[in-house]
């Protein structure tokens, strides 16, 4: 894989749409959205944990969760449900697109009423002769509006379907919409859906199969987002322990005092648990085995590892962390609860699965 092309993104110097756009492409350019993918359509061939490495280098080189956040959701979004539910057409005509970066891309499921409560949506399909016709507003839609094509749920004949939307067809706006403060480096916009008419090659799988294909999509971003956010994790390990060496309070160094020294042990475990729990599932992915739990375990710990190793990195590094980069860490990784469900959803799917 082409390392030096992940070595080349580097740390993010504007939050920008234009630059949120170039620096995703720059990860087409690296290789990053070829693994797991036939090479039929432009993929490596290789399994998930080939990827994972690659993800971690990611997170080391950019320490940008933006850019991680904009990458999972071109790749777990679109790629991966086309290459699952695709026809031979559609995955013929776009999959090499977006493999090389020459379509970006993301999914729609949230709405202004609707997040975590994805059946709550309004969004609105019908069957036309030609087609269908769609209505209704997406929020917070990463990669909006930079992309080219969105995979977009809607409520269809009583029930949710899949449509492939064109930011160029008839009644549609990828736009500008409320921004949040994590994750500002990747584009996030909404998806206005005024009578956008699409032709009947646009619905992606079968009628009705949106849940199911919701949660497959879910379920992978799930469990592979955090392998690059660990390299962040990584890079902050490094930081305070250099920190934390070099740094005197009282003739010697901040190391050596155990209440600073405990906490970068924490960190340490954080970050091998969730290398662990994001390893677990590239096994399993790998097997071809369902990561239902997994994936929920993998998204719950790691993004509370996150948060906690984001605070304790700008704890340790007095005011210094709150200079910039550290301290933004800290709503990255507030994002990182929320996106890709809460950490209450996936307590949920646990339980759910153990039958409660
Ligand atoms: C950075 C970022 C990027 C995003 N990108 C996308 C995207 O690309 N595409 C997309 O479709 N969406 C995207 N989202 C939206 C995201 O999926 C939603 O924010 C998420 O589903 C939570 O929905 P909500 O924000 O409406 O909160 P709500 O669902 O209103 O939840 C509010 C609070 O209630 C809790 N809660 C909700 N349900 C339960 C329950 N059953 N039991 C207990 N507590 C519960 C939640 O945990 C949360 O703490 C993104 C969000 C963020 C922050």
């Amino acid at each position: 894989m082409k390392q030096h092309g992940i070595l080349e993104i580097g740390p993010a110097i504007d939050c920008n749409k234009s630059e949120a756009d170039r620096r995703l492409r720059q990860c087409a350019q690296a290789g990053l959205f070829s693994h797991a993918v036939d090479p039929v359509f432009g993929g490596l061939g290789d399994g998930f944990a080939g990827m994972c490495k690659d993800f971690e280098q990611l997170g080391v080189t950019t320490r940008d969760p933006g850019l991680i956040l904009a990458v999972n959701a071109h790749i777990w979004g679109a790629i991966f449900p086309l290459l699952r539910f695709g026809s031979e057409t559609q995955k013929t005509a776009l999959l090499p697109k977006l493999i090389k970066g020459e379509l970006l891309a993301g999914h729609a499921i949230t709405e202004p009423q609707a997040g975590s409560d994805a059946q709550a949506m309004l969004v609105s399909a019908v069957t036309t002769p030609k087609g269908f016709r769609l209505n209704g507003c997406k929020r917070f839609i990463t990669n909006t509006p930079i992309a080219d094509l969105l995979v977009v749920y809607a409520k269809h004949e009583g029930a949710i379907s899949a449509f492939l939307v064109r930011s160029d067809d008839s009644g549609v706006t990828f736009a500008d919409g409320p921004s949040v403060q994590g994750c500002a480096t990747a584009s996030m916009g909404d998806v206005l859906l005024a009578d956008c008419t699409l032709p009947a090659d646009r619905l992606l799988g079968k009628v009705g199969a949106g849940n199911m294909m919701i949660h497959l999509a879910l379920e992978l971003e799930r469990a592979f987002i955090f392998s690059a956010i660990a390299g962040v994790m990584q890079w902050q390990l490094k930081e305070v322990v250099a920190f934390a060496k070099k740094r005197q309070v009282k003739g010697k160094p901040l190391s050596d005092y155990q209440a600073i020294s405990h906490k970068i042990a924490e960190m340490k475990l954080r970050l091998e648990s969730v290398r662990l729990w994001v390893g677990k599932c590239a096994d399993h992915c790998d097997r071809k085995k369902r990561i239902t739990v997994e994936s929920a375990a993998t998204k719950w710990y790691a993004s509370e590892a996150f948060l906690n190793s984001s605070l304790d990195a700008v704890h340790i590094l007095g005011a210094h962390g709150l200079e910039g980069e550290h301290v933004a860490l800290v709503q990255d990784a507030m994002a990182g609860r929320l996106f890709s469900g809460s950490t209450e959803v996936q307590k949920n799917i646990i339980a759910s699965m153990l039958g409660m």
